[in-house]
């Protein structure tokens, strides 16, 4: 049976609940029925974890920084409060499962924030050292920078390559991370931007945007969503 697979929401502008349309065909095209996930349903977290195969934490704005324990930067952007609430909820549910779980961007920075760890909350004020550009200006189905895959790593064994070229669309990125994830994939800049659990059924995050590359037609990106719909198959 086609796994279902939730799709975490962005209420951004406080009216609306918003999905951008790569996630939900990513998913189709690999073989999963997605299901969006409002926020707010963080008083039903259990039943909802209990009816779903995997969940992804989808993009967006910044988590608040009192979530990692610092107070915001200057140069923090926009951040959505109650979202941090429904998908904190609903991150610490899945792992407590040990359901499949794929973060991206965003996702994957609250993942290592939920497991103890924190973020840049603005690389170009706090990383110490030359950044390549994160933010780029290109189409979202451009893969504008290259990171490197550690060897051995779930990541590099699903694209079975050393190096991918991605897209990059973030101001932040993770700093500390905890256990009990691992540091899988790199920039030349060091910017970390993919991790994944070594103690979990399968729980990896990314710091780019796959969906993007994946509806057009990156090999790369097929294999890591056909690899996470066939994890949560299987489960
Ligand atoms: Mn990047």
């Amino acid at each position: 049976m086609k796994p279902f697979i939730g799709i975490t929401m962005d209420r951004a502008d406080g009216e609306k609940q918003i999905i951008p349309d790569a996630y939900v065909h990513a998913i189709l095209q690999a073989g999963g029925t997605p299901l969006l996930i409002p926020t707010g349903v963080e008083k039903d977290i259990k039943r909802i974890v209990e009816a779903l195969d995997g969940l992804l934490l989808s993009g967006g704005d910044d988590v608040a920084p009192y979530l990692f324990d610092e107070e915001p930067h200057p140069e923090l952007g926009k951040v959505t409060p109650e979202r941090d609430v429904t998908e904190v909820a609903l991150a610490r549910q899945f792992l407590n499962a040990n359901k499949p779980i794929l973060g991206i961007c965003r996702g994957m920075q609250l993942l290592n924030i939920v497991c103890g760890g924190s973020v840049y909350q603005d690389i170009t004020a706090q990383y110490d050292g030359p950044l390549l550009q994160h933010r780029q200006k290109a189409a979202k189905s451009f893969a504008s920078h290259v990171v490197t895959l550690a060897p051995k790593s779930l990541l590099h064994q699903i694209v079975g390559r050393d190096a991918i070229r991605v897209n990059s669309f973030h101001h932040q990125a993770v700093r500390e991370v905890p256990s009990p994830f691992v540091v899988t994939g790199q920039t030349s800049d060091g910017i970390i931007e993919a991790l994944e659990s070594v103690n979990h059924y399968f729980v990896l995050g990314v710091q780019w945007h796959p969906e993007e590359l994946s509806i057009a037609g990156d090999t790369a990106s097929q294999q890591l969503f056909t690899t996470f719909i066939k994890k949560c198959e299987n489960l």
